[in-house]
């Protein structure tokens, strides 16, 4: 019995494949469907052809084309095109563009918990913050913050380390901060504020203007790299080392509708691409400030480069700390972060203290 059903068996798989044979030949793989292609639609805060932040943008639209080979474009829109750079949250939030490319302390006015991941003044420098961000669960409190807005937030690149500032007048007490109108975003422009200064935001592309016209006193940008072309040197010499932000995080903020209209891999690719983008951002920044530095030594030796005194270093320390325990009692969430943040802190400085820090004073000991 089982020997002839076997051989009926295989007798019908027989007839099945000799008529298959006798169907006109099938190509050997069945032709994918035609490729959709998806666009989506970049607005940065900088102006065109921005040095650094606008390179960041268009290497990621570059990568994401060659890597889905041609499948997922991206188009970029400059501050000249769209006439709102302080604009762009609202605008990728209601889907006007899908992505976009700024820093997430400019949208304290629309969320107060969105300032804590650009940098803290007093906190990590960039190898800390990556970490945290990466490693530490900045990355999840970031979701949840920008989740209450239809908005997924990627790291954007990092500027490293940022100088304090250009001054007209040098600051020697915090008396000379007393209505010190200046443009600096952020926390740190809560912790001017408490002590006397007048903190204000200013889109990139206006900065110049508002120095030479005394809109501000004072403003602080970037660093060499970004600030020399500026020409800010002109009106305010004094150029101050930094404590706002040790280092800064730049932003890729993206639409969810539009990210969830993505295919997978196409969402695999626009994520790992921004991490690269991001981080050859942080090269570049610091490439590029190395350069300009030696080059304003160099050719511009009018700027005097000042360190803020220790009395107001620590006023404004204290004014941070301060503010830092007034949010967190304010908001559980901005607690959530302000508690993450300074157990971060604390657990990677202990090893940027006996690592980076040990080698680099056993290196000036070496000089002295
Ligand atoms: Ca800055």
């Amino acid at each position: 019995m089982y020997r002839k059903l076997t051989g009926f068996v295989l007798a019908t798989m027989l007839a099945a494949l000799l008529a298959a044979c006798d169907k006109p030949q099938q190509p050997a793989l069945q032709a994918a469907p035609a490729a959709q292609t998806f666009t989506l639609k970049l607005a940065e805060t900088w102006g065109p052809n921005y040095p650094i932040f606008g390179d960041t943008t268009k290497q990621l639209a570059a990568m994401v084309d060659r890597m889905s080979g041609g499948r997922l474009k991206i188009t970029i829109d400059s501050s000249n095109k769209h006439k709102a750079p302080f604009g762009v949250f609202d605008m990728v939030k209601a889907g006007q563009y899908d992505i976009g490319h700024s820093a997430s302390y400019y949208w304290k006015g629309k969320d107060p918990d969105t300032l804590y991941f650009t940098n803290m003044p007093f906190s990590m420098t960039a190898p800390e913050q990556l970490a945290w961000f990466y490693h530490g669960g900045g990355m999840q409190l970031m979701e949840k913050v920008y989740a209450r807005h239809g908005l997924l937030s990627f790291p954007g690149g990092n500027t490293g380390g940022q100088m304090g500032g250009w001054f007209r007048k040098e600051i020697n007490s915090t008396d000379d901060l007393q209505g010190l109108k200046m443009r600096i975003p952020g926390f740190a422009g809560e912790v001017l504020a408490r002590l006397g200064a007048k903190p204000t935001n200013i889109p990139p592309g206006e900065l110049y203007t508002a120095l030479e016209r005394n809109t501000i006193d004072a403003l602080e940008w970037v660093g060499p790299a970004l600030d020399l072309r500026m020409g800010f040197h002109k009106i305010a010499p004094y150029y101050y080392t930094g404590w706002h932000e040790p280092s800064a995080e730049l932003q890729f903020l993206v639409n969810k509708k539009s990210w969830d209209s993505l295919p997978p891999d196409l969402q695999e690719i626009l994520r790992v691409a921004m991490r690269a983008a991001a981080s050859d951002m942080y090269a570049l920044a610091y490439h590029e400030n190395a350069v300009n530095w030696v080059k304003m030594q160099q050719e511009f030796p009018a700027i005097q480069v000042r360190t803020f005194p220790k009395e107001v270093l620590t006023a404004l320390k204290n004014a941070n700390d301060e503010l830092l325990a007034e949010f967190a009692a304010a908001d559980p969430l901005a607690r959530e972060i302000i508690d993450s943040q300074a157990e971060y802190l604390a657990q990677a400085r202990a090893w940027t203290s006996i690592s980076d820090q040990a080698y680099l004073n056993s290196m000036r000991d070496l000089q002295d």
